[in-house]
């Protein structure tokens, strides 16, 4: 089977990006080992922490705002494609800080003003009138209206549909077993192969997740990715936290509107393995019950765990051409914030796959940028 690009993956990142292409007019194959979103989209809790991120300035912050910036107007396009509307939360995030934590953020707060956001320093009395039933003994909040929420399931689910309603085609079930590359004279891939499919295209996309490390090996290329464990749970509290997403020391309370809640999430780096613990879990409970007392009424519905792709010794995320090849494309590692990175991910890799081959030289530094302090050994 032939067409213009192969995306590899069908999470957040790969479906945006093959929806992107087909907005874009070229023919496009995604395919997924599983269903779609089954990897770490179908466990992330798709807070979009962009304004609110707390670093005043700097190429990670900058590609978060620049992200944050397209994500109305994308969401807009993808709901008239699909005439239905998505759940969005849009009414935005709330850090709560404790004593003495303000401080640290007036660099963020006097960056942000200058550039035209709205984030603001709520006093405790402020934060009790726009979110009550919270305990009351913290310091104030940091307020970011026009943050977001969606829900990353049915916002990948939604990628899926839109694209194949441009004409990109889904292979689900299919794992990507064998990439063919040949010298050309950078390397090209010309065959990816799964099961039952033998795909060529112009240009490859790897947005497999964790999925990306094994396949990159294969290609002779070192994508080093650590899974970082998250858990998190879903209860019904009908009454209570119907706001923005309340976050308090990195436990998002996240209203879903249909009277549920998400509480999550952990970050465990070194977990022994991948699935749900009672101890994590508990714990997760029991500070959402200390920070919003009326929640320990509330039902248990589902809990789960996932894991985060996040490079090793390189920033997150890694976007652009692989080094040493002509036609291969990397968009893997966003770590914490493939949900948010979907959309500014999704138009590098349209303008790169669209700048096509022409521009190589200029192209070849974008993809692994080492972390900061640290040494880059992208190839073998
Ligand atoms: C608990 C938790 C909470 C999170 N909360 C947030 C949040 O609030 N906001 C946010 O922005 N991000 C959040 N994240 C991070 C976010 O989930 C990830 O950054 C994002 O999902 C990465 O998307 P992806 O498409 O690159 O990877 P994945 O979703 O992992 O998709 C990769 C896909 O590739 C497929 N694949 C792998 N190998 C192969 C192969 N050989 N052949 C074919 N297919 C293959 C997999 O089956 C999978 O479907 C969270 C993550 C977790 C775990």
């Amino acid at each position: 089977m032939k067409c213009d690009v192969v995306v590899i993956g069908c999470g957040v990142v790969g479906c945006a990006i093959a929806y992107e292409l087909a907005v874009a007019g070229l023919s496009v194959i995604a395919v997924d080992a599983r269903d779609p979103a089954a990897g770490s989209t179908g466990a992330a809790l798709g807070v979009l922490v962009g304004i609110s991120s707390q670093q005043p300035g700097g190429e990670t912050v900058n590609l978060r705002l620049k992200s944050l910036a397209q994500f109305d107007p994308w969401i807009a396009r993808l709901e008239a494609d699909l005439g239905r509307s998505l759940p969005v939360n849009r009414r935005g995030l709330l850090q709560l800080l404790k004593e003495g934590e303000a401080e640290a953020w007036q660099a963020t707060l006097l960056a942000r003003q200058a550039a035209g956001y709205s984030l603001h320093l709520l006093s405790p009395s402020e934060l009790g009138s726009l979110q009550p039933g919270l305990r009351t003994d913290r310091a104030g909040a940091i307020y970011s209206p026009q943050d977001r929420q969606i829900q990353p399931k049915l916002l990948t689910q939604a990628l899926v549909e839109a694209a194949q309603s441009r004409g990109a085609r889904f292979f689900f079930h299919q794992p990507v077993q064998r990439l063919k590359r040949s010298p050309d004279p950078l390397f090209r891939v010309h065959a990816v192969y799964t099961p039952n499919l033998s795909l060529s295209a112009g240009q490859v996309i790897l947005a497999a997740g964790l999925g990306s490390s094994p396949l990159a090996d294969q290609l002779q290329l070192q994508l080093p990715l650590q899974a970082v464990k998250g858990q998190a749970l879903r209860v019904k509290a009908p009454h209570i936290l119907l706001g923005p997403v309340i976050t308090d020391e990195e436990l998002h309370l996240v209203p879903l509107g249909d009277g549920s809640l998400w509480i999550g999430a952990t970050v465990e780096f070194h977990a022994p393995h991948p699935q749900p613990t009672l101890l994590a879990l508990q714990d997760l409970l029991a500070r959402a019950v200390a920070l919003c007392p009326a929640l320990a009424e509330a039902t248990l519905m589902e809990h789960w765990a996932g894991q985060r792709p996040r490079p090793s010794g390189q920033r997150a995320p890694i976007l652009g051409l692989a080094p040493g090849y002509s036609n291969l494309y990397l968009a893997t590692g966003h770590y914490r914030n493939g949900v948010l990175l979907a959309p500014i991910t999704a138009a590098i890799l349209r303008d790169l796959v669209l700048q096509g081959e022409t521009q190589l030289c200029d192209l070849r530094s974008f993809a692994l940028r080492p972390a900061e302090g640290s040494q880059q050994t992208p190839l073998r």
